[in-house]
């Protein structure tokens, strides 16, 4: 059995515990918490961590990531993107499929299942909805979900929208509610494409093709009404106007399940930071919008609207990033800081709730297996952190990403709140930033 003494629990219906506590795990569950001053006689643990002064919440959950493997791993890979995730306080990470080749097959799965063992997270795989991404032929559902249930979160075609409804339709059937449908919901013309800004008043300014919000509600539209009529799951990515959470609040309401993320990007950034300059940082898709649906989006994500917030941890080299507005990679890298940013904004039990317990009770309900609360019985997936504000360094970064935001455009830096110091998942040290004590015996 392994021991981490007199923490301060966070919880997501109460937050920052008053008193300290003692968490006992071996690998596979938390076997007992207890109030340190109860403590028991040393007795012989395996792992005896001393964690006084720090806070410890259920290890962090991101459904939605980038780790660019296989096929550019020279932005991140399984493993620097593990690593990172670690560092970021993060012990299970859902990767998307938009790699080279595409996640689409079970020979590609099988791979990277391999690759997963033993790293530093949980690696779930979002595998295509449809062979290449290219939206014309569903992948075999069947054949992958007998082989790899336990390996996958739902299906996408993450970067780009499934615009074919018969081909929707028809795999939210074959799901049958068992897996949701993860849609990157943005229904494009063709010329808006390769737009690079959100349409409005910054993209005419800069005299930029703009990515509409109506591209976002149209796509939002379609996806719900055809959940609704076939019974399906539907989870909208990285949703990011206010009309779009307006459709998802009213189809919650009538009964149909549809569920939502949002990135940290569209909560706390709008278009208005690229008015003065634009800054290849803040490109991203679906693009920052107005402050008006920022707004909406924290709003959205208060009142319950919006379930989960997920990264879209979106890693590009620095020389994808360097060219102009127009032509750079679109994508923010957000696993060392999003933590941070999420606790100094809204504070530490809103950060457990939706980084932790919300995404954790999807998984509940998909495999049954508990993760995103600290109690008993629940999987041994721990953060510990430190209650300190900070900056992110850019020299001891884990990803191999150039494009993590440190400053915002007016030159201030992003500041964050709660330092993860300790990760340990199903039971084990897989991130030590070296400042606790920690007896092993035996
Ligand atoms: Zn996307």
């Amino acid at each position: 059995m392994k021991i981490i003494r007199n923490c301060q629990i966070v919880d997501h219906s109460i937050g920052v515990h008053n008193s300290r506590e003692d968490i006992i795990f071996n690998d596979e569950e938390i076997i007992e918490i207890i109030d340190s001053n109860n403590r028991r006689n040393d007795g012989n643990f395996e792992i005896d961590i001393n964690a006084d002064g720090l806070l410890a919440f259920p290890g962090l959950i991101d459904i939605h990531s980038h780790f660019r493997d296989p096929g550019e791993t020279h932005k991140e890979d399984l493993k620097s993107g593990s690593n990172a995730a670690a560092k970021g306080g993060y012990t299970t990470v859902v990767v998307m499929p938009n790699t080279h080749p595409a996640i689409d097959s079970p020979d590609i799965i099988s791979k990277i299942v391999n690759k997963s063992r033993g790293l530093p997270v949980r690696i779930f795989i979002a595998p295509c909805i449809t062979l290449g991404r290219k939206g014309f032929e569903l992948v075999n559902f069947t054949e992958i979900i007998n082989e790899f249930q336990s390996n996958i979160f739902g299906f996408s075609d993450d970067g780009d929208y499934l615009r074919d409804n018969d081909l929707l339709s028809r795999s939210l059937i074959d799901l049958d509610g068992k897996f949701p449908i993860l849609d990157h919901a943005e229904d494009l013309e063709k010329e808006a494409m390769e737009g690079s800004i959100n349409e409005g008043d910054v993209s005419k300014k800069h005299n930029l093709v703009g990515r509409s919000a109506e591209a976002e509600i149209n796509a939002v539209k379609r996806d719900i009404e055809v959940a609704k009529k076939v019974n399906g799951w539907i989870h909208i990515q990285h949703v990011s106007t206010k009309k779009s959470l307006d459709l998802i609040k009213k189809a919650k309401k009538d009964g149909v399940r549809v569920t939502c993320e949002v990135s940290p990007h569209h909560l706390f950034f709008s278009d208005k930071m690229l008015e003065e300059r634009l800054n290849p940082a803040y490109k991203v898709n679906p693009p920052l919008r107005s402050e008006k649906d920022m707004n909406a989006c924290l709003s959205g994500l208060k009142s319950g609207v919006i379930d989960v917030i997920a990264t879209d941890h979106a890693p590009h080299s620095q020389e994808e990033k360097s060219k102009s507005f127009k032509d750079c990679s679109a994508g923010i890298s957000w696993m060392e800081n999003s933590f941070g940013l999420i606790s100094y904004k809204l504070g530490y039990q809103f950060a457990c709730e939706r980084m932790s317990y919300y995404p954790g009770s999807i998984f509940s309900e998909l495999f049954g297996i508990k993760l995103g609360q600290l109690a008993e019985g629940f999987t041994p997936d721990f953060t510990l952190i430190s209650d300190v504000e900070w900056t992110l360094d850019h020299l001891s970064l884990e990803s191999k990403s150039s494009n993590y935001i440190f400053n915002y455009p007016d030159g201030s830096p992003v500041q964050l709140k709660g330092k993860p110091v300790m990760t340990i998942m199903n039971g084990k040290i897989v991130f030590n930033a070296g400042e606790l004590s920690i007896k092993f015996n035996g």
